[in-house]
């Protein structure tokens, strides 16, 4: 068979079946950010609405990718907010963000390796509060 007939017989199918597989791939992505949305939305509402638990939470990955970047958190002394960006919290993808609060730390509370402990209150779109206040998690080990 020659090639030009080879491309003639499976040119189509073969064309059909790859933009099927792009579709499907896309489709599938688009479904993991609805499903990483959805659960990081309901973990914000329990946090706002009920305080917690926060555990099971989603990961910083998931957070990130449904959209919802941003944590905002509470010094449990001082009541100050602040909004941080999970995009430049360095640590790993998968980390659930429930791990993080031990790691955050009111910067006008703080007294060297000290600090009073704070609480998460929800997840947001986009920064609400400015974090200069804060000690971000990527800032100490
Ligand atoms: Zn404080």
């Amino acid at each position: 068979m020659s090639t030009k007939s080879r491309q003639t017989i499976y040119g189509g199918p073969l064309m059909g079946a790859k933009i099927r597989a792009e579709g499907a791939r896309k489709r599938a992505a688009e479904a993991t950010r609805e499903a990483d949305r959805a659960e990081a939305e309901a973990w914000s509402l329990q946090m706002e609405a009920f305080g917690g638990p926060a555990q099971p939470s989603p990961t910083i990955g998931q957070c990130i990718n449904g959209g919802l970047g941003w944590l905002e958190v509470e010094c449990n002394r001082c009541k100050t907010r602040a909004s941080l960006p999970l995009g430049d919290v360095r640590r790993p993808r998968d980390t659930p963000i429930w791990k993080l609060e031990a790691a955050l730390k009111c910067r006008s509370c703080k007294k060297g390796r000290s600090a009073p402990p704070v609480h998460m209150i929800k997840l947001t779109e986009t920064r609400e509060i400015a974090p200069y206040k804060w000690v971000h998690p990527s800032e100490e080990g």
